[in-house]
């Protein structure tokens, strides 16, 4: 892809002569130009972000919940969010990141992102292989383009930009695998604390505290990927909210956090435990779920809302996210491993049941019980800044893990 582009050289034109302007595009080589409609604001022109990538031949990403744009030109991102005046560039051969600022901020119109005509022109020529360059004489220049007359020509031609089709395909076929939305679900808020420790910790800010240092470490680390949480604060979040908020920001994993108590406190039960939204079998893995699963009786109608998960309908009630329960078990073995290695605690294992948290995040997901807050010494651990850095040190290793094995072996089937 990146070769191929290398070598386009694009001349924008501006006509303003009708009342919503179109701006030509000629690539080197090509006669008929492509033509992108443009908004004039403030007597300057945008070109809205989706049709500016289509020009370009290269893929566009929106992430209706950020208000965020993406162009892939070959293996750079081009960044943006609506209302901004700074861009990034990522160079995903090289990992790293270019920031540039212009006067003129994306506009956000419709669900739509609009980029200043002059500031995307200066932006992708500078950061990008592509050359663009913008012509103000469109006459001039329509005027010395001539039809390519060899036959041999156009065949050339045709071949390329059927391969060029194809390549798309490909490009936006690994764009859908890269694992580039983490959204994080820290457990319970709100009215409802969750479990409760021996000394009175609550499950759902121990949750949230684990939640925002893995955000934060993913941030720092993996800065290409974007963390999203389905709460940030003490509040109430219905549980079929949380996986439809996951889905429209088009996550790529879904990570619910949570801990778990045992009923006698205190007792000696510890360790920690990874949930797939499976059938459960066994009785104390039905007991976790069902623990878990309580809280929706807190949401109003929720019974209307919530189908009991058994073997029989599982299938039915899970059929969004039947593809990716193949990834949602390599992702709970990855973790195991490294919540094992990194956790002074013991490994109770990779377990399945039915948690409505689970169902309707399409996409792969666990979801993670910490440890026991009904065992003295583990509630110390979890309510400790320390211990709940280490816990998501742990579960980030694993997500870091996983994206390198996800994506290559995606990049190898594909
Ligand atoms: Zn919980």
């Amino acid at each position: 892809m990146l070769k191929y582009l290398k070598y386009i050289f694009l001349i924008f034109t501006l006509s303003t002569a009708q009342e919503r302007d179109s701006v030509k595009i000629y690539f080197k080589d090509e006669v008929s130009p492509k033509v992108a409609d443009v908004v004039q604001i403030d007597s300057l022109q945008y070109i809205s972000c989706d049709e500016l990538a289509e020009v370009l031949n290269g893929l566009y990403s929106y992430n209706s919940i950020l208000k965020k744009g993406n162009i892939w030109l070959g293996n750079t991102r081009f960044q943006f969010t609506a209302n901004s005046e700074f861009f990034t560039f990522f160079d995903t051969t090289k990992n790293s990141f270019t920031f540039a600022h212009t006067p003129f901020a994306i506009i956000f119109i419709d669900s739509l992102l609009f980029i200043e005509i002059e500031t995307a022109v200066q932006q992708i020529s500078k950061s990008t292989t592509i050359k663009i360059q913008l012509n103000p004489f469109i006459q001039i220049i329509a005027e010395k383009k001539s039809p390519p007359k060899e036959v041999e020509d156009k065949k050339k031609l045709d071949v390329a930009k059927k391969r060029l089709s194809e390549m798309q395909k490909l490009e936006a076929e690994k764009l859908k695998w890269m694992l580039d939305v983490i959204v994080i679900d820290p457990g319970h808020g709100g009215h409802d604390p969750g479990s409760i420790g021996v000394n009175g910790t609550l499950e759902k800010d121990v949750a949230l505290g684990i939640s925002a240092k893995l955000g934060r470490l993913i941030k720092q680390k993996l800065p290409e990927v974007e963390v999203l949480y389905t709460r940030t604060s003490d509040k109430f979040v219905e549980l079929y909210k949380r996986g439809k908020f996951a889905n429209e920001a088009k996550g790529k994993l879904f990570i619910s956090i949570h801990c778990n108590s045992h009923e006698q406190k205190p007792s000696s039960p510890k360790g920690f435990e990874i949930y797939l939204l499976r059938p459960g079998k066994i009785a104390a893995a039905i007991r976790v779920a069902e623990k878990e699963n309580e809280v929706v009786q807190l949401e109003e109608n929720f019974s209307s809302r919530y189908q009991r998960i058994t073997e029989d309908n599982f299938i039915l009630l899970t059929l969004a996210q039947s593809g990716h329960l193949k990834q949602s078990e390599k992702f709970a073995e990855i973790l195991e491993k490294e919540m094992s290695k990194k956790l002074e605690t013991d490994s109770r294992g990779v377990k399945q049941a039915g948690f409505y948290v689970l169902v309707g995040a399409s996409m792969p997901n666990v979801l993670v019980e910490t440890g026991y807050l009904s065992n003295t010494g583990e509630e110390e651990v979890l309510s400790s800044q320390d211990g709940q850095q280490t816990i998501a040190k742990s579960i980030f290793e694993a997500i870091r893990l996983y994206k390198v094995m996800h994506e290559n072996t995606m990049r190898g089937e594909i």
